[in-house]
């Protein structure tokens, strides 16, 4: 099942699938343990670390205590010394509403036994809740693992494991001082940072044939198994026939994804024109929305001013929706909306095309980044945890227009800000924002008339001759919905600084050279985003293993 990830959940199916996965891989552990080295589980831990990927196998730590507790007889205390040195968690999120609870009836149905095991641990947690924060009554209710009818398996994980960790640098810190800081305060000791990567096999070798060549040519074979080599690439900075040759890849790979959008979709892309791209999961967070507004913003520039002659300019988007998320699916609705009146209006013919690529996977995703120019990384600061999409088109020589978000932080130093187009505000300002409740969205419309202008086309019939389809869209920024305040993702906030940021995007661009050393710099400095060094991270600060050598 593909569930939503935004709101409340309460499938029992999903646990069903949860408890199925974790227990048939705990029982094949077990029985193995039990065959190789014996019924003394004291040393369980020394063979084995499992690590929980999200709250979706978290059932795995009950379970584990249901099988020693009841199949093998080990006493509590010695099942739960197993359990607590076998458990590590990894938290992928800080959206509140995607941490699974479980409402308790529905538990206590399915897995009567395994809840029962849930209860005592909770009970037991309690009690150390209030030792160490006596009086503190907010902290002994909201920490417990069992309240206000739901089971709490995010801290089932933090409590039963021996390590938390963040996915990136600013993530983690804010798991620390924000989301989980009442747990950091309890458990400082368990957490940690390993920053996501991606395996430059799949995203540079197999998806970027012809940028491997060229990187193979200059520094020879190596970088497939260490891609921290590729720093040696920035000699090559000043090298007009390297620049040249990248610029020449670049475009070969920009007519390949035009023939394939052609074929598939019979869409026509302008190989000539930048390639600006966006494609992940719809998430309001995500803020393709801020991109799109920023698009009508410009069909309106070009078709109001004559002497307004930006370079060609092409935005690709590809995204799936959550099936029940509904305001998701209205902004692919906009986007096409957006595209079907852009693409047909011979006034911005050969500067402004906008493509929505159906059907958005991984497949594709191997065809669409080789293929791009600019890398849009633009969600609201302090909501993606990580992003792992910025990594591969910072190795695949596109240029970030990001703000200083997940991993995009951690991506501008190693590239230089220099080589990136950052903009917006940064996490702690809007957290200060968040808790002062000072934000004000209708100030931004006051103060910018086009930006006015643009929010009003989304109901007064340009894009949509109802004025209907929209309006759920255009309400939940200029008033707020469903109780919630206008504008919970601050695009109006961010949105002059990121036309700006665009502003410089069409500036430097006319200078390929210097657009093309940038780009040489980000493949240079992206050794950092390998899944083998996020790997190496895990196997020396969690997993403790020694290496085996391969002959
Ligand atoms: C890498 C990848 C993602 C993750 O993208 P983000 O921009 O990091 O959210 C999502 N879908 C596909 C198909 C991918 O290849």
């Amino acid at each position: 099942l593909y569930p939503n990830d935004n709101g409340p959940m309460g499938k029992e199916l999903r646990l069903r699938q949860q408890y199925f996965f974790s227990s048939a891989s705990l029982q094949d552990l077990v029985h193995h343990y039990v065959n190789t080295v014996g019924t003394d589980f004291s040393k369980f831990h020394e063979y084995h670390v499992i690590q929980l990927n999200d709250t979706h196998p978290v059932v795995a730590i009950p379970e584990l205590m249901r099988i020693l507790l009841d199949e093998y007889n080990v006493g509590w205390d010695d099942a739960w010394n197993v359990v607590t040195k076998t458990f590590a968690y990894t938290n992928h999120t800080i959206l509140a509403e995607a941490l699974e609870k479980w409402p308790i009836d529905v538990f206590q149905r399915l897995l009567p036994r395994v809840y029962q095991i849930i209860e005592e641990i909770n009970r037991r947690l309690v009690i150390e809740l209030r030792q160490k924060f006596p009086e503190d009554y907010y902290n002994q209710n909201h920490m417990a693992i069992i309240h206000d009818g739901k089971v709490y398996m995010a801290w089932l994980a933090i409590h039963a494991g021996f390590s938390v960790n963040g996915v990136a640098a600013l993530h983690t810190e804010l798991l620390k001082t924000q989301e989980l800081k009442n747990w950091y305060a309890l458990y400082p000791e368990k957490f940690n940072n390993k920053t996501n990567g991606v395996t430059q096999r799949r995203w540079l070798l197999s998806s970027n044939p012809e940028l491997a060549e060229f990187i193979t040519k200059r520094i020879g074979h190596g970088w497939e198994k260490e891609l921290s080599l590729l720093k040696g690439l920035e000699k090559y900075v000043d090298d007009e026939a390297s620049i040249n040759e990248l610029i020449a890849i670049k475009r070969h790979n920009k007519e390949k994804l035009a023939e394939y959008l052609k074929h598939t979709q019979n869409e026509f892309l302008d190989p000539e024109s930048i390639f600006d791209t966006q494609v992940k999961r719809l998430h309001e967070y995500k803020r393709q929305l801020l991109n799109v507004l920023h698009i009508m913003y410009e069909y309106n520039r070009i078709v109001e001013d004559p002497n307004y002659n930006p370079p060609a300019h092409t935005y690709i988007f590809g995204a799936k929706a959550a099936s029940g998320y509904r305001r998701a699916k209205a902004i692919i609705k906009l986007i096409n909306a957006v595209a079907d009146r852009v693409n047909n209006d011979r006034r911005v013919r050969g500067k402004l095309r906008v493509v929505f690529v159906e059907n958005y996977r991984v497949s594709v995703a191997e065809k669409i980044i080789p293929a791009s120019d600019v890398s849009e990384q633009i969600s609201t600061a302090g909501y993606e945890a990580s992003g792992t999409s910025n990594m591969k088109f910072m190795m695949n020589g596109a240029l970030t227009i990001g703000t200083l978000d997940g991993a995009n932080i951690e991506i501008v130093e190693e590239a230089g800000e220099e080589n990136a187009f950052i903009f917006g505000l940064k996490a702690d300002e809007i957290i200060k924002m968040k808790s002062e409740h000072s934000y004000n969205p209708q100030k931004y419309l006051d103060r910018n008339p086009q930006l006015a202008k643009v929010v009003n086309q989304l109901v007064d019939g340009t894009y949509d001759p109802s004025g209907m389809l929209f309006k759920e869209i255009h309400d939940s920024i200029v008033y707020g919905v469903e109780g919630q305040p206008a504008d919970v993702f601050f695009l109006l906030a961010d949105f002059d600084s990121y036309c700006q940021a665009q502003e410089k995007i069409a500036k430097e661009y006319a200078d390929q050279k210097t657009w093309a050393r940038k780009c040489l710099m980000n493949i240079a400095n992206s050794g950092k985003f390998s899944s083998d060094r996020t790997i190496e991270d895990y196997v020396k600060d969690i997993w403790k293993l020694k290496k085996v050598t391969v002959k």
